[in-house]
Parts: C-alpha cells; structure tokens; sequence
C-alpha cells in the first residue's frame, strides 16, 4: 500500500522497520526480565538510533533535531509499535512544545542536551484526584521574591527512572494568576522530591510510573515555562501531539498481530484443516484486516492535514478521533488475536499475550476514550458533521 508515500518517507519507513525487526527477537527474553534489554543489545540498539538519525525527530532541524513532518513520525512511530515491552522506545521523542516556549537558559539547559541524546525528560501532570480532568489539579506553586515554591503529589509519572528532568504542572496560590495554571521545568535530583511508591502496572516495560510527592520544592522563576497561566496550553499541546503517535503505534501493533495470527492459522492443523480454512477464524482476521486499513487511513490523513496546516482545533479534532477510533480498533484486534492463537494466546511468550496486556492502556492514557468522545462530540455540535469528516 503506497499512500501517498515519497521515496524519502519510503526510505525511512524502511529504516524504522529494520531497526525493529533487530529488537523483536529479544521481546519473549525482555518480558521475563522486567522489560529490560540485555545490555549488549541496549548498546547495539542505543547506536543503532543514532546512525539512523532517529533521535529527537520531532525537533526542530535548527537546533539539531531530526526536523521530521508528521507523516514521518507517524511512520516512525507505527514500526515502533510492532515492537513489545516497549523496547523501541529507544527512539526517543522530546516535547516537541518546547522549544519555542523555551528562554535562552532552558534551551541550553535542557533542550539542546534533550536533542543531542544527553538527556530525557518525563511529565507529572496527574494526580490521585485528576487525570481526566487536568482542571482539577491541588498542585500548587506559590511566588516567593525570585522563587517559586511548589508542593503536591502527581501519579504515574512515566519513564522517571530513565529521566534527568521533569515537567511539574501546578496551579498559582499567590499573584496576578492566581488558580491558573503553570508549568515547571527542573532536575529529577531537586531537593523536596521523593518517591512515594513504584506501583506495578500490567504491562512488562522498564519504564517505571512511580507516585512522586514535591515538598516545598524551591525553584529559580527561570524554571518557569512561558508565562504564569500558561500550563494547559502546553499539556493540550503534548496531549495532541502524543495521541496522533499513539494512534500510529496502534497501527504498527495491529500490523503485526494480524501478520503473526494469519501465519499461525495458515500453519496449525487441526482436524486434519489448517485454522485459516474455517471462516470463524477468517472472520476474525478479515474483521482486524479491515480496522487496521481504517486505522491507517484515518491517521495518516490526520499526519498529512497537520503537514498541510490544518487549523489547530481540527487537529484536535482528528487527533482524538485517530486516538479513539485506532486504539479501541487496537483492543478489538489483539482480544482476536489472542483466540486464534488459542491456548498458546495466553502465554507470556506469546506477541498476541502480550500486546493484549500492552494495548489496553491505550484508551486510557493521554485522556480515556470517553474523553476522546467528548472532545468529538464538542467538535461535532461547533462545526457540524462535513467539516470533520467531509
Ligand atoms: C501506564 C500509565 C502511564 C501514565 N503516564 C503518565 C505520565 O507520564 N504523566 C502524567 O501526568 N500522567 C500519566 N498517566 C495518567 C493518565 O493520563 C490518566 O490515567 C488518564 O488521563 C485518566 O485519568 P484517571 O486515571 O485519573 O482516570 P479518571 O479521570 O478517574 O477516570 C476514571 C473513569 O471515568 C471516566 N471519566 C472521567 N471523566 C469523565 C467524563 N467527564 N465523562 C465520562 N467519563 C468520564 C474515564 O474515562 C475513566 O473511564 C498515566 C497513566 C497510566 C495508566
């Protein structure tokens, strides 16, 4: 299938998958140990990212980054997807907001070393009491002289034990902009940060999502992103960015569920038939075949708008819809997948096992799938049905 793909986008798309194909033989050996690669194929793959130019790819060419549209990423972020455990998030990519928010010293600080490898990053924007909601964060960060002092506690923060700085979202208590919303930016080692627990969670990644409390975290007013007030512009940012990836990964995921099922239903025989002779399986994969070819369509016309300069409230739009439509499609195909492959489906070392416990945080994270559905929904009421699909 060739929509619409340039060579240099071909080329790419081809890079991104030889680079997985290296990591999938390691995905069965990685689910046992925690999600960890062994070390010798964690350096082989660190180097492979760098030869391939796929470090920081949602960054800007100017300062280093790989200056990719959002047709590339998609493609990049698709084969990433066929990949278990997490393991090609080797490819890492930065908060693409940032730097034209960022002064002069968070740059150098932390976003030129982000790009250059040296450095990763991880968001606390939840809490126990505000997930779907975001509005409803107790975090609070109060101005004192050429200080801000920041307390709460913040839920799930992904990826804290491979991360040297973190985004830290709170609400004003003093000031101008007092009850709006700010963002920080500061080192993982600050003083008053502390892990309250590391919960295990369903998946088998060796990223952690630990609870984090911030006791009177003292911070320099140059750790302030933007201006006070502006926090939830950049969440929605990272929000719309990330779900149009997620989306892109379901489809990698699909992909290769649907390629390894139609393999293992063409090779076991049962009652003296291969599996793919029977129409309840063929059902079954005809079904994950035409919602990955949905899937697709849907999220690399929503790469090509954004590349085309779509107005911002239709990439909302179409990257919720991307989100919901991909990742519930995502959840339907791996439950399949799992029954084709039958009792060998419920193996740990089994692809389909585990996408079927991998794939599930898909609605939920980035805002559930009925968070989704509202945003549609609202979409729907302002501009009618033609705009958004027409
Ligand atoms: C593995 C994992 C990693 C994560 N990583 C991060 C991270 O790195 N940083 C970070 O800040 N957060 C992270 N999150 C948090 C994630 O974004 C939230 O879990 C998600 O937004 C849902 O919020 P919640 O868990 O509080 O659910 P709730 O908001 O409590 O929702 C519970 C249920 O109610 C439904 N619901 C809520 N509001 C409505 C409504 N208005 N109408 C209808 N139904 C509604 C939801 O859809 C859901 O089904 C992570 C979560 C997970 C599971």
């Amino acid at each position: 299938m060739n929509l619409s793909l340039t060579d240099e986008d071909l080329d790419i798309q081809a890079r991104a998958r030889g680079f997985v194909e290296e990591l999938i033989p390691y995905e069965a050996e990685a689910e046992l140990n925690g999600g960890r690669l062994p070390e010798d194929a964690l350096e082989r793959g660190r180097k492979m990212v760098a030869e391939l130019g796929f470090e920081a790819i949602n960054m800007p060419k100017e300062l280093g980054g790989g200056g990719f549209s959002a047709l590339q990423q998609v493609l990049v972020q698709e084969q990433v997807g066929r990949v278990t455990n997490a393991l090609a998030w080797l490819i890492h990519t930065p908060a693409q907001w940032l730097p034209k928010v960022a002064t002069q010293y968070q740059t150098e600080r932390w976003v030129l070393p982000t790009i250059r490898g040296e450095l990763r990053e991880c968001y606390a924007i939840t809490e126990e009491v505000a997930g779907s909601d975001v509005d409803a964060i107790q975090a609070t960060a109060r101005r004192e002289g050429d200080e801000y002092v920041l307390n709460g506690e913040k839920w799930h923060v992904t990826s804290f034990n491979h991360a040297e700085y973190l985004f830290f979202q709170a609400k004003l208590s003093n000031g101008p902009h007092a009850g709006d919303h700010a963002m920080f930016i500061m080192d993982v080692d600050t003083p008053g940060i502390r892990v309250v627990r590391v919960p295990e969670y369903s998946h088998t990644i060796d990223h952690q999502h630990p609870i984090l409390a911030f006791e009177d975290v003292r911070l320099p007013a140059t750790h302030l992103i933007g201006a006070e007030g502006d926090g939830m512009q950049f969440a929605y940012e990272w929000f719309r960015y990330e779900r149009l990836m997620i989306a892109a990964r379901c489809c990698g995921a699909m992909d290769r569920l649907i390629g390894e099922a139609t393999g293992f239903a063409k090779e076991r025989i049962v009652r003296g038939q291969p599996l793919m002779d029977f129409q309840a399986i063929q059902f079954m994969l005809a079904d994950s075949l035409n919602e990955l070819w949905a899937s697709r369509l849907m999220t690399y016309r929503t790469a090509q708008e954004i590349d085309g300069g779509v107005d911002v409230k239709m990439q909302h739009a179409h990257c919720s819809m991307a989100k919901l439509f991909v990742s519930e499609a995502a959840g339907h195909v791996a439950d399949r997948c799992v029954q084709i492959f039958g009792g060998r489906g419920y193996m740990r070392e089994n692809v389909a096992e585990r996408f079927f416990r991998e794939l599930r945080v898909e609605r939920i994270w980035e805002g559930t799938s009925e968070i989704q559905r509202i945003i549609i929904a609202d979409q729907l009421r302002k501009r009618g049905v033609e705009p958004l699909v027409g």
